[in-house]
């Protein structure tokens, strides 16, 4: 029996250390490092068993091809499954171009090399690419154009903090570190929610919003501190430009009318504006779902705002976060090799570029999922179904993705293989190491993208270096030493100081740049009610979902809705209902609940299956960086049949 330190790489702020126990070969436990300073000995309740994932029955252990996408799968070596791609990747290149060839990937995986290896291949031949709009772009745009640095408050400064926002943000369930290292212990905690989330439950203070109306809080808030003076004149006249605007905007907005946008109580909302003001210093954590509305960007921006002319950035323990999702290894996808420019796809609308024309003939998926998570489910489908269209996925298992592909290629897990990791909350690297051999013919990311480029023939020496050979490239230069990586996390020094605490900021003007906040009212007149499609704390994107202990406890898949919508619709609770618009229909079982207001339903997204609640959600882009707007999804309600749901509530 032997005990080995790995990272969990799941695509969360904790970035777990582990110590996995291996018995002939086999992982048989994995717990939390207890010598982590943010891990602190245990692991969130998806991974508590990651043996689990390791040995599922159900992992793909060799290469599965067919001849078309009506055939069976059949197992293949990987000698023929690589064949079978360089040929039709040299044939896609000489009839089209290589820009007919798209990789697909997001953060399924969030070592430097399993997430950036694979472009070093993709450059080199020149392929188009995706964006990273899925997630939280318009949010990092925002934080990029008024602070000019991706940073935010630094964990380990939050002993000093006297009072806890969680905007939009449900960190029991997505940080459950951050949750119960420290978050849970701050009084006065604040949570501004649409939704009764398990954190909005522990709060002192609910301000149960209307959905996607946050900016409009934030203004009335900020109004609260101009009249009283909770504003702090030094910070703004020495650190800011900009606020003459913003202040001009923000007193042409009444509390009434927040009062009527929100339906957050003017009292309330001076209550919570004196409270920030009176415990200082206060934190703001913005979470990673409001900005995937299509007013996503305005939202972050005047939550941002709220913080900067309260004088709490730069201030230890205060300040707002978003994300610490800046990081200065070397690049090692190898640009030189891109000698001209290439086609940049939006991921959010893969259904339509797929199914709009044939200029994509290839699609590589790896570290995602995109018939279960992409938006406009109905459509993307439908594109990767077409025949004339070359699809391979790269997975552990035989996901809904690899369901509809020509060739699927068996993924190694953590514990197969060695990479490099970093998180976007707290400034900890570590190195994961292989602890053990590949399962079946498991191979990572990184040793099928160096088989492949082998296979096209490319001979440049960069598709021959090892993997430790790839992280000291990474790591070159940055101080960071790969001997005290492997041994486990060590802190980045380069962040041993407050973000901001020097009053420099990285915008052209070296300050914050505020602007005139915005609320831009929308909505969709044929549907009545607006669907939320939060992430559940049982799985991952949609990883994790079969793992037998969380499939168990996720039971069928369903929603919330209001007692007073349940009884205008007749549905009662554990009926099956058919929510639907023009984009598609799912079934789901309904749990009449008020942790969701009259007007708004919400179920979880990820679910396995071959359709979940993307086949009603849109692939609109928001109002910054072609984000995604998984919430600004309205629906209607259809009872389908008498029923009971799954087991267990999450
Ligand atoms: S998913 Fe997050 S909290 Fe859970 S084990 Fe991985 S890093 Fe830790």
């Amino acid at each position: 029996m032997a005990a080995r330190k790995s990272v969990c790489p799941r695509d969360c702020p904790d970035v777990c250390s582990m110590i996995a126990t291996i018995t002939d070969g086999k992982v048989v436990r994995v717990v939390g490092d207890p010598d982590h300073p943010i891990t602190r000995g245990y692991l969130c309740g998806r991974y508590q068993h990651y043996e689990d994932l390791i040995n599922h029955p159900d992992r793909l252990r060799t290469p599965l091809v067919r001849a078309d996408k009506t055939a069976p799968f059949e197992e293949a070596s990987w000698d023929d499954a690589l064949e079978i791609i360089a040929r039709r990747f040299h044939e896609i290149i000489d009839t089209y171009s290589p820009e007919a060839i798209l990789p697909y990937r997001y953060l399924g995986n969030q070592g430097i090399i399993s997430s950036n290896y694979g472009d070093r291949l993709w450059n080199r031949i020149g392929t188009s690419r995706v964006g990273m709009e899925i997630c939280a772009i318009a949010g990092i745009e925002a934080v990029l154009r008024l602070f000019g640095r991706m940073r935010g408050t630094e964990p380990q400064h939050m002993d000093k903090t006297k009072l806890f926002i969680a905007w939009g943000k449900n960190p029991r369930e997505t940080n459950v570190h951050g949750w119960a290292n420290s978050f849970k212990d701050i009084k006065p905690m604040i949570v501004v929610d649409p939704f009764e989330s398990d954190t909005a439950a522990a709060a002192d203070i609910h301000l149960k919003l209307r959905p996607a109306t946050d900016s409009m809080l934030a203004m009335g808030m900020m109004r609260i501190l101009i009249e009283n003076d909770w504003i702090d004149h030094e910070f703004i006249a020495e650190h800011t430009i900009g606020y003459e605007a913003l202040r001009e905007k923000v007193m042409t907005v009444a509390l009434d009318e927040v009062t009527a946008v929100t339906g957050i109580p003017a009292d309330q909302v001076r209550e919570v504006a004196a409270l920030y003001h009176e415990h200082r210093p206060g934190l703001i954590q913005v979470g990673q779902g409001l900005q995937r509305n299509i007013n996503g960007g305005e939202i972050v921006l005047s939550v941002c705002m709220l913080a900067a002319i309260a004088g709490q950035v730069g201030v230890p323990g205060g300040g707002v976060f978003y994300s610490n999702y800046e990081w200065h290894f070397n690049d090692i996808s190898h640009p030189e090799f891109r000698t001209g420019g290439t086609r940049l796809y939006n991921m959010i609308k893969l259904g339509r570029w797929l199914t709009e024309n044939d200029d994509i003939r290839a699609l590589y998926v790896y570290n995602d999922n995109p018939a279960v998570t992409c938006p406009n489910q109905t459509l993307v489908r439908k594109g990767m179904l077409r025949e004339d269209l070359f699809v391979v996925v790269h997975d552990l298992f035989l996901t809904d993705s690899a369901k509809l592909a020509n060739v699927v290629l068996p993924a190694t897990t953590f514990a197969e293989h060695m990479d490099l990791h970093f998180s976007y909350w707290h400034d900890y690297v570590q190195i994961n190491n292989k602890i053990i051999e590949p399962v079946g013919e498991a191979r990572s990311n990184f040793a099928t993208f160096r088989a492949i480029a082998q296979a096209m023939g490319y001979t440049d020496p960069c598709f021959l270096q090892e993997e430790d050979e790839v992280i000291a490239e990474a790591l070159e230069g940055t101080g960071m030493r790969m001997d005290e990586l492997i041994e486990g996390p060590v802190f980045n020094g380069e962040y041993d100081r407050t973000s901001f605490d020097d009053g420099r900021f990285g915008t052209p003007s070296g300050k914050v740049e505020l602007l005139a906040p915005t609320y831009t009212e929308y909505g969709d007149d044929t549907y009545p009610y607006r669907l939320l499609s939060p992430k559940t704390k049982l799985m991952h994107g949609s990883q994790a979902g079969n793992l037998p202990r969380m499939a168990r406890r996720l039971g069928e898949p369903y929603f919330y809705i209001h007692p007073q919508d349940a009884e205008h619709e007749g549905i009662d609770d554990g009926a099956i209902v058919r929510v639907q618009n023009a984009r598609g229909s799912v079934e789901l079982v309904a749990r009449v609940s008020e942790r969701v207001q009259p007007g708004m339903i919400v179920s979880y997204n990820g679910r396995w299956g071959e359709v979940n609640v993307n086949a009603t959600t849109s692939d609109e882009e928001a109002d910054l960086g072609g984000q995604a707007t998984f919430q600004s999804n309205w629906v209607g309600l259809e009872r389908a049949a008498a029923g009971r749901g799954g087991p267990t509530a999450a």
